[in-house]
């Protein structure tokens, strides 16, 4: 992999985390954050596949990565659920089922 590529995708990375905390981690907007978290976590995905795809790996085992991420990021998605009441995020590791009460106020979770 060439080293500039390598460090833009530094810098995209880097600027999704600092993205992920400013849209998610602060601010009451709930309806804005469950709008914009599948976009962020498709996005942040797509990043990952194409780091994946530069990196060159055997086409069997890139393929399969690939096909692997589909399925994980609707899960990423899913398991992340935005609380009404106090418009914090409540994730669960991705192959449980989703919360079903804000981690943070207790309040039920109703998306
Ligand atoms: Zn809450």
């Amino acid at each position: 992999m060439q080293q500039e590529l390598l460090v833009t995708f530094a810098i995209v990375w880097l600027g999704l985390s600092v993205g992920s905390y400013m849209l998610f981690q602060r601010g009451s907007d709930v309806e804005r954050k469950r709008r914009l978290w599948p976009v962020y976590t498709i996005f942040s995905n797509v990043v990952i596949g194409a780091v994946i795809v530069y990196a060159q790996p055997p086409m069997q085992m890139m393929l399969g990565l690939l096909a692997f991420m589909v399925p994980l990021t609707w899960l990423t998605i899913r398991a992340t659920k935005f609380c009404t009441a106090c418009g914090r995020a409540t994730r669960v590791p991705f192959f449980m089922k989703p919360a079903e009460k804000c981690s943070h106020c207790q309040k039920p979770l109703s998306d």
